[in-house]
């Protein structure tokens, strides 16, 4: 499937979910806090609650499984944030990587000049001035002195990482073309215009794979349509609703210095579509550069053709925080329970949180201890939570509204027979499970393995 034929979103459906009900869960239940909270917060940037950071772990090892484990032709690194200054010359970002800056002349607002539309302050209609170009990347200074010569840049992506470890990578391990590197890890952009909770911010964490072929166009067409397809029902395969997700070819005039061709997976966010992934085609384009400014080889060796060549690239770049945050409204329903209306998280059981809750019906009869029992026979294998407080009903509505997959609940008969209550969140259904087949059941039913 090439990125022009894949499937497409007929109509851009609305959204019933805002994205006011996903910050407010997301605060109220330890997801997402607004960071630097105690100081009146620090504009636009979050940290992840208790269950927000078990959350986002789960999409990176998803990811990661998918990306790299799984898979017979990539490898993982995981690179410093600190680059030599050199990389971010030789990468084009020192001179490439800015947004166009219009400032408002009466509100003194900034802008995206790409953002906005007309030639207007969109605040306060006043005049804009011309627009300038801002560098994206954070400077800070590595060691005691503080002057042009101790200048370093955090990361603005982390695939410049994967490059300038090419040679380490072809030198130690045996790969043969094609073959990917992938890593995971904290990027840090000085957005003129953050916004949309942890849509955009200036730190976030990103998940990308460079994909090394053949310098052959057609090879390189077969593995970019390879890859959009993949990336695209990657999505799909873990919650999110294939209407909700699009392709976007990029326009020529959009693309980023060092790409040839870029697809973007958008997703119908509340706000309206956004990018949650690119995949471009790099080329040869940050070897070849890498190679030019550091004087090293970063060539291949052909065995079969004989020849030296520095290969192609193919990069699906995604945000772990935007994936995070698509997986979270996708998953956000309002439905009717024993006539009360409930929040529950859809979630993927791979990616929630806490994959069991464990309740003592009743506070007593043994009941409690009997639970803490079963949460630490559950405890090596899931993530799980305990909680005796209040109606049954209403605890199952807690950990609906996080997204926990299922209930174990401890009553009466557990205590005659050794089994328990499995209730299940989205059909809210309860079957009989012996306590010796637990684990077992839940490894099942989270569905591990597919
Ligand atoms: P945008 O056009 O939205 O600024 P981009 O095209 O600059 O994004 P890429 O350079 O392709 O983004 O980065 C790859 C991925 O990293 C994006 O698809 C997104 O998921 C994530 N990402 C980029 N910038 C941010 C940000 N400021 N906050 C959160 N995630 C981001």
């Amino acid at each position: 499937m090439s990125a022009e034929t894949a499937p497409q979103a007929v109509a851009a459906p609305q959204r019933a979910v805002t994205m006011e009900k996903i910050v407010n869960l997301c605060k109220r239940r330890g997801i997402v806090f607004p960071a630097s909270d105690i100081y009146g917060g620090l504009g636009s940037t979050f940290d992840y609650g208790p269950l927000g950071v078990e959350l986002k772990r789960n999409v990176k090892e998803a990811w990661w499984r998918d990306m790299v484990q799984r898979r017979t032709d990539v490898l993982g690194l995981d690179s410093a944030i600190l680059q030599h200054p050199r990389t971010w010359e030789a990468s084009g970002h020192l001179q490439n990587f800015t947004d166009p800056l219009v400032d408002c002349k009466n509100c003194k607002q900034r802008f995206r000049a790409d953002h906005i539309q007309g030639d207007r302050c969109p605040e306060c209609g006043g005049e804009l001035t011309e627009a300038r170009q801002f560098n994206l990347m954070f400077k800070t200074f590595m060691g005691p002195v503080e002057d042009t010569a101790s200048t370093i840049y955090l990361r603005p992506e982390t695939a410049q990482g994967i490059f300038a470890n090419f040679a380490n990578v072809i030198d130690t391990q045996r790969v043969k073309l094609p073959f990917g590197v992938a890593q995971t890890g904290k990027s840090f952009r000085n957005e003129i215009t953050p916004g949309n909770f942890i849509f955009r911010t200036r730190e976030f964490e990103q998940m990308e794979m460079e994909f090394f072929v053949k310098p052959d166009p057609a090879e390189e067409q077969s593995w970019f349509d390879y890859w959009v397809n993949e990336r695209f029902n990657w999505y799909v395969r873990y919650g999110v609703k294939q209407d909700h997700l699009r392709l976007r070819p990029h326009a020529k005039d959009e693309l980023s210095h060092y790409s040839r061709g870029t697809t973007d997976v958008e997703f119908l966010y509340p706000f309206g579509w956004g990018e949650l992934e690119g995949i471009a085609r790099r080329g040869s384009f940050d070897l070849d550069q890498h190679a030019k400014y550091s004087g090293k080889d970063l060539t291949y060796f052909d065995e079969e053709a004989k020849s030296r060549y520095r290969p192609w690239v193919i990069e699906p770049a995604a945000g772990v925080d935007r994936t995070m945050l698509a997986f979270l409204i996708d998953a956000y329903d309002e439905d009717v329970v024993e006539g009360e209306t409930r929040i529950v998280l859809r979630l993927d059981p791979r990616l929630a949180p806490v994959k069991a809750a464990i309740y003592p019906l009743l506070r007593k009869g043994g009941q409690p201890e009997k639970a803490h029992e079963v949460r630490a026979r559950l405890a090596p294998y899931f993530t799980t939570t305990y909680d005796q407080a209040g109606s049954i009903g209403r605890r199952y509505r807690r950990q609906d509204e996080v997204g926990t997959p299922f209930g174990v609940t401890i009553d009466h008969q557990t205590m005659e027979d050794d089994t328990v209550t499995l209730r299940d969140r989205d059909t809210t259904g309860q079957v009989r499970v012996p306590i010796a087949k637990l684990v077992e059941t839940l490894t099942e039913r989270i569905g591990w393995h597919r």
